[in-house]
């Protein structure tokens, strides 16, 4: 098991995954450690993808970026901030890169 932390470099907490009925969001979302991250990326750092179903971009954070571009698969679904909600990424999933044809989580 790779070594995950939440984004602020806190420990991983059973209840990340509750939405935020505020926002649509997750309390907090796991990313590889910075350790981890220190590894290498086999994909450029990206920070912003676009949602195919409504054209919107959403930016995200460094150590998000920087999980994409170390393990590209590493998470299922990602975050609208116009839809406000989580919808599916990889090879069927509805997100670009911003300014590309490549599917974020591939
Ligand atoms: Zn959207």
């Amino acid at each position: 098991m790779r070594h995950t932390t939440l984004t602020d470099g806190s420990p991983v907490t059973p209840d990340h995954r509750e939405i935020d009925p505020r926002t649509g969001q997750q309390k907090a979302y796991v990313v590889l450690s910075a350790e981890e991250r220190a590894k290498g990326f086999v994909r450029p750092v990206r920070t912003s993808y676009v949602h195919e179903k409504c054209g919107s971009t959403t930016t995200m954070g460094q150590a998000l970026a920087e999980t994409y571009a170390r393990d590209p698969s590493f998470y299922s679904g990602t975050f609208c901030c116009r839809c406000r909600a989580h919808f599916p990424v990889g090879a069927d999933g509805e997100f670009l890169w911003t300014g590309t044809q490549e599917k974020v989580g591939t």
